[in-house]
């Protein structure tokens, strides 16, 4: 009897980021389709050949999206929302980046808002929304991106004399309903965010998305039918809204999904990742479906689910167990899986399948690159490595070989105090600063970044390569603080930054000064399109053994007679952008390492006479877990995180934070207990609902509603600034507004910074005229 090895998906941006170059030369016009196609070819066929060469008995394919895979099927179901004008002219491959950019390289379309992106549930992968009309309909499909793949990958497998049967990994239609959203009746006109923690509601509509069920049904059996007469044995239909909390209706609308698809071939096995299946355990084991998939690396009691879903599970179906973490850099615990699998292959024989607990889009391809430390030898495992994993997985549970590796356990001693609060309550505290600072009112101010030129690049690439002297390097920032600094005397602004010229990203600098963390030299991660971020790997206890911002904060504030702002990230982000083990006890124990390492930084800054401090958190809501249960100790934590890391400010010291959503009508009341003193937020592109969420919810703090979009290279003009203001007023007494940018400023240029800045300095004084009456 033979227990099949499979994975659920692979990364497409190729080991050395191929995917990447290739598409944005293509964008920049530098290269034609043909020679884009053949470059991104080469990575497909690495990601096939890798997964037989690895001794994958199923091969996956169907998931190498050119940009999202939500993106790719809605391209090939046919949706085009009525904004992209002319896109019908233009094939798939050209549509879906128009889609996804709101720009068409190949100049036949009108530039027009892009496609929003929100995050792939707790992942910091960003998918494309689809935006459907409520009178959808999904007959102009297209499947010559799914049918190329899979032909291409017979090919492979023909040339590899490998007969495997192949799996098509599609996102299943209910997830794809859920995940969507339905197009108002005044035409919205969304912008999508490039700062990657950008956030879309899609919840809600359910009803007329629901009522799109029996539209979509026929286009999936469709594509499925033509998959089969492909010679395709299986399709993989992921679902991972069943790790969710589902209502009735939604749980209802898989049921009659399911009953709409069934004709064989291809065999149909349903895939939940994420998280346990919960409440909708029942609910997708009596599925008509050949198998389901459960990814068992995000409980705290893997045997007892298993154990639950076999019970649950009628005996003819196949049950997937994905034992190798997808989002775990860490070798796989082979003892423990094997406890698991031998007990699950003794119930379920061939009936037992061994998978990633998730795709391994999450993970950076290939360990092979990386210079690993000698502690860590044999410890971790990429995607590439995770292969071979799940292939051993199978034969454990069989009892073929025996378990080699241990547990990589992280030994973390949880620190020995509590997590503290600053003392002094907030009116007593503001109006105190306010003595120090003297404040006009309306204090204008920027989120921290400054545009990241070429030179910038260049001076940090030439240093990393040995080619700048660490001196050089310092001078070189210095100059770009100086710059910075002189452009905002020129500006007037009232709160200064110092530009953050020395950071790359801001997590993977506080990681690299830290204990307890590896940055790897090419660990590239997926975060939407061709971005890619590089997650910094907790490797142990995290403690910060010198300052890390100081020097850079004192030397700017050397420079000016305004105040400067100190410039930190929050435990809860640093956390969150990072790889770190998933259980909450452990991530609760290393959020408060590193809020305590933050607050040494925030002593130091203070001692050094830094009098305002800033401590961004825009990944704050990101963490939120996907149960509902676990939502109230989330907050507990990342809240006190948060607190303790400036527990240690005098009441005279100003504590800011920033966060960049659009919708905070969830969690208004946890914001409100981080109990910073100013929290800077995004509103321009929310238009101002998001102030609505502040109106009379006891946000008592001191706010600086973004007055402009950051991400838009357009000037934006005074009297749109004012909006923002003019409405705030109303929900908010003035002396506790504050002016300032939605975000950073690092991914724009000079000219545009300048500008646009002009224009809301201006704009504030025009204000406390008005207001100084
Ligand atoms: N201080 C950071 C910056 O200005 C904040 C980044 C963010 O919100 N994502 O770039
Ligand atoms: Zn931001």
């Amino acid at each position: 009897m033979t227990v099949q090895a499979h994975i659920l998906g692979y990364p497409r941006i190729g080991d050395k980021r191929q995917t990447k170059f290739a598409l944005e030369k293509y964008w920049q016009g530098k290269t034609d389709k043909n020679e884009t196609l053949t470059k991104l070819n080469e990575v497909f066929t690495t990601n096939i050949t890798d997964q037989i060469k690895a001794g994958l008995d199923i091969i996956t394919t169907g998931d190498f999206a050119h940009y999202d895979l939500v993106l790719t099927q809605a391209v090939a179901f046919g949706v085009q929302p009525p904004r992209f004008v002319g896109a019908e002219k233009l094939d798939t491959f050209d549509r879906q980046f128009y889609f996804a950019r709101g720009r068409d390289s190949t100049k036949v379309c009108e530039d027009t808002p892009a496609l929003q992106m929100t995050k792939w549930f707790d992942t910091n992968y960003h998918y494309l929304v689809p935006e459907l009309d409520k009178n959808q309909t999904f007959d102009n499909t297209d499947f010559s991106q799914i049918i190329h793949q899979v032909k291409t990958a017979q090919q492979i497998l023909a040339q590899n004399n490998a007969n495997n049967p192949l799996k098509v990994v599609l996102v299943g239609p209910v997830s794809f309903l859920y995940l969507s959203s339905i197009i108002k009746d005044k035409e919205q006109q969304p912008e999508s965010c490039g700062c990657g923690s950008s956030h879309v509601d899609v919840t809600g509509d359910d009803e007329v998305k629901l009522a799109l069920l029996d539209k979509l049904l026929p286009t999936y059996s469709k594509l499925l039918a033509e998959l089969g007469d492909l010679g395709v044995e299986w399709v993989q239909l992921d679902e991972p809204i069943l790790s969710l909390d589902l209502d009735g209706k939604w749980q209802q609308a898989f049921e009659r999904a399911y009953n709409g698809l069934q004709r064989i071939p291809p065999k149909i096995i349903v895939a939940s990742y994420f998280d346990t299946l919960g409440n909708n355990c029942r609910v997708a084991c009596e599925l008509p479906v050949s198998g389901i998939h459960i990814d068992i690396t995000r409980t705290n009691t893997p045997k007892q689910y298993v154990t639950q879903v076999i019970d649950h599970l009628p005996s003819h179906k196949i049950l997937s167990v994905g034992v190798v973490d997808g989002r775990s850099v860490w070798t796989t615990d082979q003892a423990s899986a094997q406890q698991i699998l031998a007990e699950a292959y003794q119930k379920l024989g061939e009936r037992l399948w061994v998978g990633s607990g998730s795709s391994l889009l999450h993970l950076p391809v290939d360990l092979a690159y990386e210079n690993i430390p000698s502690e860590l030898t044999g410890k971790l495992a990429f995607a590439k490595q995770k292969l071979s994993e799940v292939v051993i997985c199978a034969k454990l549970a069989k009892g073929e070989i025996n378990a080699d590796t241990r547990a990589v356990a992280l030994n973390l001693s949880a620190l020995t105090d509590n997590a503290k609060t600053r003392t002094g309550e907030f009116t007593k505290r503001y109006a105190k600063q306010q003595e120090r600072f003297n404040l006009p009112l309306f204090p204008t101010t920027t989120i921290g970044s400054f545009p990241q030129t070429a030179e910038i690049r260049r001076a940090r690439a030439d240093w990393n390569k040995g080619n700048l002297s660490d001196d050089d390097y310092k001078t070189a920032m210095q100059a770009e603080i100086q710059k910075c600094v002189e452009e905002q005397e020129k500006l007037g602004i009232d709160v200064f930054v110092h530009g953050e010229a020395e950071r790359t990203d801001m997590v993977e600098y506080f990681a690299q000064y830290m204990n307890g963390f590896w940055v790897s030299a090419n660990g590239w991660v997926q975060s939407y399109g061709t971005r890619c971020v590089r997650p910094p790997i907790v490797v142990g206890n995290i403690s910060r053994p010198n300052a890390m911002t100081v020097e850079w904060i004192n030397y700017a504030q050397s420079l000016t007679k305004k105040p400067m702002k100190g410039m930190l990230t929050g435990p809860v982000t640093i956390l969150n952008w990072s790889f770190a083990p998933s259980d909450t006890e452990t991530r609760d124990i290393l959020r408060l390492q590193i809020a305590d390492a933050i607050n040494e930084e925030v002593r130091d800054l203070q001692e050094s006479g830094i009098g305002i401090i800033q401590i961004d958190e825009p990944a704050f809501r990101e963490g939120l877990p996907l149960k509902a249960a676990n939502h109230k100790h989330y907050w507990e934590q990342a809240v006190a995180s948060f607190k303790h890391s400036c527990s240690i400010a005098n009441e005279d010291t100003q504590i800011h934070t920033h966060m960049c959503y659009s919708s905070f009508h969830d969690c208004l009341e946890h914001i409100a207990g981080m109990d910073a003193d100013v929290i800077t937020i995004e509103t321009s592109r929310s238009g101002l609902q998001l102030l609505d969420a502040f109106k009379g919810e006891g946000y008592n703090n001191a706010i600086g509603p973004g007055v402009y979009d950051i991400h838009s290279p357009r000037t934006p003009p005074a009297d749109n600034m004012q909006v923002v203001i003019d409405e705030a007023v109303k929900y908010i007494p003035e002396a506790r507004l504050w002016v300032n940018p939605d975000c950073g400023l690092k991914t724009r240029n000079w000219e545009e910074t300048i500008s646009a800045l002009q224009n809301m300095v201006a704009m504030t004084k025009a204000l406390r005229e008005k207001y100084a009456k």
